[in-house]
């Protein structure tokens, strides 16, 4: 059986700036993470990791296959055997592509029916193990900024810098159907909302790795924030960490 895994390997390289340090961003659906997470790497030369999308790949071969979300042996089992990697295109320093067993899924992983689906795929204890087990493996050789809902609690709890963002219901309902209607991704803006506020329910809810700020994860409201404060808020967390 082959194991999960994330190849990035013959990714190219962004500076790293030594050692081996672990920026953890967690926080709700649409919270602006990934928009931060990406700028905030390229800004202070680190790796990027987008958990979500290895929870939303495995959702997604679990629908192609016609397995039950539910079958918590099955999603294990497939969760184990699947092979995602992430790749960059031409000179990007952040691995925007997402290859689910050699074919490219970045755009099949951010469809609201994925939306609907992974939070369920993601509370099954053995899918979390074999994703978490990658993200320790991968993170382990570089310094890598990554973003997900359990980062700072389970994956790293030593991680270097914990941030959770958060926003107000509307705004990142607002946030995500611009992004969706960017994509040509038409929903209405209340169905939305609606499924954030689902999504959030559940995985804030789930017995295992709950989303929840660690202890000492530092809260930023980006509700009335620009990017660029958001990043230059947590590039000067990472400063006084190094
Ligand atoms: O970040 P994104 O919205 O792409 O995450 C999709 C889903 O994947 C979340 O709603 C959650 O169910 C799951 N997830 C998780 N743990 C992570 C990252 C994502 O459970 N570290």
């Amino acid at each position: 059986m082959i194991l999960a895994a994330i190849c990035l390997s013959d990714l190219q390289t962004p500076h790293i700036l030594g050692g081996s340090m672990i920026v953890a961003i967690d926080g709700p659906a649409a919270s602006g993470k990934s928009t931060v997470a990406k700028t905030l790497a390229t800004r202070i030369g680190m790796h990027y990791l987008d958990t979500g999308a290895m929870y939303r790949s495995v959702a997604l071969e679990a629908l192609a296959r016609g397995i039950s979300l539910d079958d918590e042996s099955a999603m294990g089992e497939l969760a184990r055997s699947v092979r995602i990697d992430f790749a960059y295109e031409g000179d990007a320093a952040i691995a925007t592509t997402v290859m689910l067993n050699g074919r490219d899924v970045s755009a099949d992983i951010r469809t609201p029916r994925i939306d609907d689906a992974v939070s369920v795929a993601a509370r099954n204890k053995a899918v979390r193990s074999a994703m978490v087990k990658r993200q320790r493996e991968i993170a382990s050789t570089s310094d890598t900024v990554m973003e997900g809902r359990d980062i700072g609690t389970v994956v790293f709890p030593d991680a270097d810098v914990k941030v959770f963002l958060t926003a107000s219901a509307d705004e990142r309902a607002r946030r995500r159907h611009v992004e969706l209607s960017e994509r040509g991704v038409e929903t209405a803006a209340d169905r939305v909302r609606e499924g954030l506020v689902n999504r959030d329910h559940a995985d804030s809810s789930r017995e295992t790795a709950p989303l929840r700020p660690a202890e000492d994860a530092i809260q930023l409201d980006t509700t009335g924030m620009t990017i660029h404060d958001v990043v230059a808020a947590i590039a000067a967390l990472v400063d006084d960490a190094r």
